[in-house]
């Protein structure tokens, strides 16, 4: 585990570390004798309080959860660092509890969701002979097809959030995938700070890289053809939308692209929850009096003293 701590410059001078997931991080961690600790804003021994969020040490190390949370809370931006050794601080957090997964799963896929919606309203209007207003089924037809072409950009390389491939690795992969769910958490929050981790470029990175721009290209063309057939359809003016012209169109090209996107939308939903099922995701713990993540003490291994010598020479 200790291993597999990642210690990475980020912007701004700041330090990022890459940590595994440990089960259970839903209280302050604190590992040491805290004989004589203080907080090092109002200088108070109140123990039970107390947290190690970064690489500070001596009469810096600790700091009040009351004294971080108004600090941060000041700030008109987001403070997602310590200013002192500049160590982007970690979060604590825990599994999405099974009443809210669905609500999760809804969120972070809402698109799909929403075309599903539409796409399955339309279809119902159509089986009991409703007529539905163009140009509704054809920007339902644009939007799923935007949404395929996108879901393809956005699942090349390291899979996104909401993503088909995010929820397969979900079901598929049994090892890494909080550590990388926890990992894509933190950049997001410490990106809200203008802290963003210099990664390094591994050769799959660069190949995912040409892989998504393919998939662009792809999702490019898919659109541009969709426009082209939309288009020579009807040429003339605005006026072909009740015309009949625009019922051929309607049946040709519509019904079955539609019919198709309703399919193609029931599987996307359904990879969804079933990979929130196999595994349940984490979310970071949100602090509710100040609507941002809570801040975590680090673990020993995590210190500079133990891990990272070489991270902080440079720093
Ligand atoms: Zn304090
Ligand atoms: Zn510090």
């Amino acid at each position: 585990m200790q291993s597999r701590l990642a210690i990475l410059q980020g912007t701004c001078d700041s330090i990022c570390l890459r940590s595994p997931p440990r089960s259970g991080l839903t209280r302050p961690l604190l590992e040491t004798d805290l004989q004589d600790a203080a907080c090092r804003i109002c200088h108070l021994a109140q123990a039970e309080l107390l947290l190690s969020p970064c690489w500070c040490t001596g009469s810096v190390q600790y700091v009040c959860q009351g004294c971080l949370r108004e600090w941060r809370g000041r700030s008109s931006t987001r403070i997602v660092s310590c200013e002192l050794c500049k160590v982007a601080f970690q979060y604590e957090f825990n599994r999405v509890p099974y009443p809210q997964r669905a609500f999760f799963v809804m969120l972070h896929s809402w698109r799909v969701f929403a075309l599903l919606t539409g796409a399955t309203v339309c279809e119902l209007c159509w089986s009991y002979g409703v007529i539905v207003q163009q140009p509704i089924p054809m920007f339902l037809v644009a939007g799923i097809l935007f949404e395929f072409g996108y879901e393809l950009y956005r699942s090349c390389g390291e899979p996104q959030f909401g993503t088909v491939c995010h929820s397969l690795r979900r079901i598929f992969t049994h090892s890494d995938v909080d550590d990388m769910d926890l990992w894509e958490l933190h950049k997001a929050e410490w990106a809200q700070g203008g802290i963003t981790p210099f990664e390094v470029e591994a050769m799959s990175s660069h190949q995912s890289h040409g892989g998504r721009i393919c998939l662009q290209s792809v999702a490019g063309y898919i659109l541009f053809v969709f426009i082209l057939i939309w288009v020579s359809a009807a040429p003339e003016s605005w006026s072909w939308i009740e015309s009949h012209q625009m019922q051929r169109l309607e049946t040709q090209v519509c019904k079955p692209f539609l019919t198709a996107g309703l399919v193609y939308l029931i599987c996307v939903s359904f990879l969804h929850f079933l990979g929130a099922w196999c595994k349940p995701p984490v979310q970071l713990v949100i602090d509710y009096d100040l609507l941002q993540p809570r801040v975590r003490s680090l673990y020993m291994y995590e210190k500079r003293t133990l891990s990272g010598r070489n991270a902080c020479d440079g720093a």
